[in-house]
């Protein structure tokens, strides 16, 4: 069984007088037994470097330096003490028009940078009414995840895009299928696909989280808005 892990994305939000929110969580789970991430946006990742938490970052370049404007490398993210970056996330995807090749191409700067990258998937709406979930999910596994994935250097994070931020869940049987889906194309794909960890994202809260985490393949949780606090965070952990 791959060991679980809680991870936490603040998106754009956090300033410094939130970092208390980090020491309190590590203080309250130091001898937890999962792995538990904060990414937070990367003004604060050198300010975390001491925490007892693993820290992440939510996106890196492809390349190693150069000309590119308000971006960071994951050379960059490791120097701080990073040592996740979600990658792919469907807001990037959105809204920097990202394709599975870009994530394919950040997924392996990350590799390169000796940090673990965490690919995210997911059906819009859309998708999942006209009954193509499966095959969106084919495709951006197929496209976004590098030949040279394993179970230390990747994390998958299945996150229906309709159940992100707007505290709609997919049913447990929804999750079960997608879930089992990816495991069967991991392991029919990577050696160690059995160990690779699969997150559920998408409006996890305390209330929600142990009948998701009761699904078969689901290794843990990407989590938003309820990642802020660390009281709703511990809710979470308490679940895993
Ligand atoms: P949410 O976000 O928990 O606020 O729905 C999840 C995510 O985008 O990773």
């Amino acid at each position: 069984m791959p060991r679980k892990l809680a991870a936490g994305n603040w998106k754009m939000n956090g300033l410094r007088a939130n970092l208390a929110e980090i020491e309190t969580l590590a203080a309250r789970h130091a001898d937890a037994q999962i792995d538990i991430l904060i990414c937070p946006p990367a003004t604060l990742i050198a300010a975390c470097q001491d925490s007892l938490l693993d820290i992440g970052g939510q996106d890196c370049h492809a390349a190693t330096s150069g000309a590119h404007t308000g971006d960071i490398s994951a050379q960059m993210l490791a120097d701080v003490g990073a040592t996740y970056v979600i990658i792919g996330h469907s807001e990037r995807r959105a809204d920097h028009g990202e394709s599975n090749d870009v994530v394919a191409a950040k997924s392996q700067a990350a590799y390169a940078a000796g940090i673990t990258a965490i690919i995210c998937l997911g059906e819009t709406l859309a998708e999942r009414e006209n009954g193509t979930t499966l095959a969106v999910i084919d495709a951006q596994l197929a496209g976004s995840v590098p030949a040279t994935a394993t179970a230390q250097n990747t994390v998958i994070a299945y996150e229906p895009v309709w159940a992100i931020g707007t505290g709609k869940v997919p049913t447990r049987d929804q999750i079960a299928q997608v879930h089992a889906h990816i495991r069967a194309r991991l392991n029919a794909r990577f050696d160690d696909g059995a160990e690779m960890r699969i997150l559920y994202g998408g409006s996890v809260k305390g209330s929600n989280a142990a009948e998701i985490f009761g699904v078969p393949h689901v290794d843990g949780a990407l989590v938003g808005g309820a990642s802020l606090k660390a009281d709703d965070f511990s809710a979470i952990i308490a679940a895993l």
